[in-house]
């Protein structure tokens, strides 16, 4: 079964075709600045040269329809018709609580994406954009909406819910949320396969580090807490944003500086984090260089960033009543040896110790783990798309057998 991933941001998507025989990638790609006469397209048929096109592409409709045609191009294609595509599997930012795993997409779960709009404002729009563009560009093929907040939602009450009076998480819903759960979900599992013990009886602390950043709890494949919230601003130090700041923080700034609601917001998204304290970069590349060229605001930048995740181990090793294994992923995660090695260097007390010429790698799947460690230290790099696309495949297989379980609230 040939599954088409897509990932619908405002202004691009990102696509990877799967053949879920062997689960082999068949091409990958990119549409970014949707919505102008210069958008480009990126398109990879996997093991060939790919091409990079611009054009005018207004809308998500007419993106998909592009990428349609560049999958079955003469040069470029890989599939001969696009009736080879039986399943679409769709990223979705916010699941609300509704959602506690991935469902065939239909018009109630349509409705529910447009009701957690208020708590995905940037990203359900999008992701809703890019569902009702594919259903027209191929219509009747199923769909299948995968949730970032999905795996997280069997996070016990006392771990989801804030100190706030309860009546606000009664009327706006609100509460802990957290993001990435396709990436911890699927780190975690690998795990398990990995330390060759069942996911069901494993304590992990899955720490996914790119632009965004969250750490999780995994108890038994379950995931009982994880440092993102409401909004993906909560937890880590990121890229641009903050993460965990006292709240009180925002009215002393607004009102020493003057800031409106959309200000301050975007002081604590776009221009804090990494960016925020080094004054140079939010990519943690840039703020090595940095680093070792001596620069004092980057070595303070990386100093909180790595502090912070060393906290949050810390926590959540208390959270789950010891841990098994440490998993670092995504691009931080999988490509600093730096910063691997700095948070295990403070995990002693835990009994973490790293092997550093193990250590001493990127990109690729390697048990860092030192001689005399108590806890197993795994790099594994991410696979999102490959979740959306299992999971896809899983529900319109179902659909077919006619024993499709009915998994939203
Ligand atoms: P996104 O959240 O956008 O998917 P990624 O998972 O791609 O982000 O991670 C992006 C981050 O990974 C950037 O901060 C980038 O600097 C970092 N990164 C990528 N390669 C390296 C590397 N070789 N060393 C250190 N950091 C890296």
């Amino acid at each position: 079964m040939k599954v088409f991933v897509l990932n619908c941001g405002s202004s691009s998507v990102k696509y990877q075709l799967f053949d879920m025989k062997d689960e082999s990638v068949l091409a990958k790609g990119l549409v970014e600045r949707i919505g102008s006469d210069d958008a480009t397209l990126t398109h990879t048929p996997v093991g060939r040269t790919g091409t990079k096109r611009v054009l005018s592409i207004l809308d998500h409709t007419t993106a998909i329809g592009q990428v349609l045609r560049m999958l079955t191009h003469s040069e470029y294609g890989v599939i001969k018709d696009i009736a080879e595509i039986r399943a679409v599997g769709h990223r979705v930012l916010h699941g609300g609580p509704a959602f506690t795993q991935s469902v065939l997409i239909d018009e109630e779960v349509k409705h529910a994406i447009r009701d957690c709009i208020p708590l995905g404002p940037l990203h359900n729009p999008a992701n809703l954009m890019g569902i009702l563009a594919s259903e027209s560009n191929i219509p009747g093929v199923p769909q299948v909406a995968v949730f970032d907040t999905a795996f997280h939602q069997t996070m016990p009450k006392h771990a989801f819910l804030y100190p706030l009076p309860y009546i606000l998480y009664e009327r706006h819903k609100v509460r802990r949320y957290g993001f990435h759960g396709t990436s911890h979900r699927f780190v975690s599992g690998r795990a398990a396969e990995i330390l060759e013990k069942p996911l069901n009886n494993l304590k992990v602390i899955s720490c996914h580090l790119g632009n965004g950043a969250s750490i999780a709890a995994v108890k038994n494949g379950k995931s009982i807490d994880t440092s993102m919230g409401l909004t993906p601003l909560e937890g880590l130090m990121m890229g641009t944003r903050s993460g965990d700041i006292d709240p009180a923080i925002i009215f002393y700034i607004m009102n020493r500086e003057n800031l409106g609601l959309e200000e301050i917001d975007s002081l604590l998204n776009k221009h804090s984090g990494l960016l925020g304290v080094s004054g140079i970069s939010s990519d943690m590349r840039e703020i090595e260089a940095g680093t070792e060229q001596g620069n004092n605001r980057a070595k303070i930048a990386f100093d909180i960033y790595e502090y912070r995740i060393r906290k949050y181990i810390g926590a959540y090793a208390a959270a789950l009543d010891g841990v098994d294994a440490i998993v670092f992923t995504a691009g931080i995660g999988e490509n600093s040896p730096m910063l691997r090695q700095r948070v295990c260097q403070g995990l002693g007390f835990l009994g973490v110790t790293i092997d550093l010429e193990k250590n001493d790698s990127k990109g690729k799947e390697v048990d860092i783990t030192g001689e005399s460690s108590k806890i197993r230290v795994l790099v594994i790099p991410t696979n999102e798309e490959l979740v959306i696309a299992r999971d896809t495949m899983e529900i319109v297989s179902a659909i077919r057998k006619g024993n499709l379980r009915i998994c939203y609230k």
